[in-house]
């Protein structure tokens, strides 16, 4: 999986969790959100980035696309 990456994956990826982080829980905006980050590569190339994301405060769950690039670009 990490062989996927690239540094400039990795930029992407800093910038949009920092975003994300920004913004908090999309339910209740509680700050301190448990979050993995995750990429997915499609068949046709394209990478996915995600964000699974769990609030200690209000108990959502939610999967956040944070980015897509395709590598044929
Ligand atoms: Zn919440």
């Amino acid at each position: 999986m990490m062989s996927y990456f690239s540094s400039e994956d990795i930029v992407l990826l800093e910038n949009s969790v920092k975003e994300t982080l920004e913004h908090g829980c999309k339910e209740c905006k509680f700050k301190f959100i448990v979050f993995s980050t995750n990429v997915s590569l499609e068949p046709d190339g394209t990478k996915v980035f995600f964000l699974e994301v769990e609030c200690p405060n209000c108990d959502a769950e939610y999967t956040d696309i944070m980015a897509m690039r395709n590598l044929n670009d």
